[in-house]
């Protein structure tokens, strides 16, 4: 079999050493006989699990002891929703910064619950560069201001926090949380669906600063609702009990190999690579402006759609997978999160050199 490389923007590639572990001790986990899919998600080897999982979190990520962990269900989107129902309950107004699908996808999901301004941070001119990070002379007339640090589908990273002045920070961190280090203390509240850079899909990290939990308004359904969650140690009703496992087997991985400051240099080094090829030649355009260019999701495209789909297809033939473009954009995208090794990009950087020669 050729090796293969899984480009895929989510479900994304998971560590082989974590398959590679969860396959050992699938049918008997803990000495118990059984998987871990089969026990009370209550019981003690269940409960040590999720613990060891939150104290691995929180040292990976450094996580400041005034936060929750929560690992709840509905993914991202369900944070569109959760966020307002906890947090828009002062002011009734929500800021929302724009620079891309899923900021403008959240927006339009909390104009439900909320008053929604939104702002667009996305210059658009040449290059796709966000232009602006100062709200703090506005950021105070709302009850928090929410962005997406990285926008998967067109590759724009946002590097710098935006400056909100005292006002709550909120951040969709779906596909690059764990990638590089964060200040979180700069943040109120941090979500992130699992499966870009943490594990399978079906669990979503929420970390919340402890004084914005317990003013939800007052329909918010309980699985929503932060301070009943933390209450119940995200187990307000059975939690996706084996992608829990599988997150906690990522992070322990990841603490292993150095921590996210080894993980981040990983992740740098990849994207140069990438990035400094595409800048190196005129048959493939990157259209991300140098300071914003993602480090997990790198999007390129040559002259026309036929020649895209035939690199697609080509590509695949060579084990190259999933490096079609969101629908939405179309052209291509590599997505080289934290489970991508370098011999992934490599590859792939060899695979665009040979098809460029041949169909320039
Ligand atoms: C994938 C993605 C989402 C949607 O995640 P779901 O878990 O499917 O709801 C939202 N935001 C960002 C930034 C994403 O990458």
């Amino acid at each position: 079999m050729t090796q293969i490389f899984n480009f895929s923007a989510g479900p994304a590639m998971i560590p082989t050493a974590v398959l590679e572990q969860a396959q050992a001790e699938l049918l008997n986990w803990q000495e118990q006989g059984t998987s871990v899919m089969e026990i009370s998600h209550r019981g003690k080897y269940f409960m040590d699990m999720i613990t060891q999982c939150e104290k691995d979190l929180r040292q990976l990520f450094h996580i400041p002891d005034n936060y929750k962990v929560l690992f709840l269900q509905g993914g991202a989107r369900g944070q569109f929703a959760a966020v307002p129902m906890n947090l828009a309950n002062n002011k009734g107004k929500a800021l929302y910064l724009v620079n891309g699908h899923w900021s403008s996808v959240a927006a339009k999901e909390a104009a439900s619950f909320t008053q929604v301004d939104e702002i667009n941070i996305l210059n658009s001119d040449r290059m796709l560069r966000v232009d602006r990070l100062d709200f703090s002379d506005i950021a105070e007339q709302y009850d928090y201001v929410h962005y997406c640090t990285n926008e998967t589908i067109s590759g724009v990273e946002i590097f710098d926090v935006p400056n909100v002045g005292n006002a709550v920070l909120v951040a969709d961190m779906s596909s690059d949380i764990l990638s590089r280090h964060i200040d979180i203390s700069k943040f109120g509240v941090i979500y992130a669906g699992a499966q870009k850079n943490m594990g399978p899909s079906g669990i979503t990290l929420v970390i919340v600063r402890d004084d914005l939990i317990g003013n939800a308004r007052q329909e918010t359904p309980s699985i929503w609702n932060y301070a009943v969650q933390a209450k119940s140690d995200s187990m307000i009703n059975t939690p996706p009990t084996f992608a829990w496992y599988l997150c906690g087997l990522v992070f322990k991985h990841l603490l292993t190999h150095g921590g996210l400051e080894a993980a981040e240099q990983r992740n740098r080094a990849k994207a140069e690579l990438l990035y400094n090829y595409l800048n190196s030649n005129t048959f493939y355009h990157n259209y991300v402006a140098e300071e914003n260019r993602s480090i997990m999701n790198v999007t390129f495209t040559t002259d026309n759609h036929e020649l895209n789909a035939k690199f697609v297809a080509e590509a695949t033939k060579a084990g190259l997978q999933a490096l079609k473009g969101h629908k939405v954009l179309g052209g291509m995208r590599a997505s080289i999160y934290n489970a991508m090794p370098i011999e992934g990009v490599q590859a792939l950087i060899a695979f665009m050199q040979k098809f460029a020669q041949e169909n320039a």
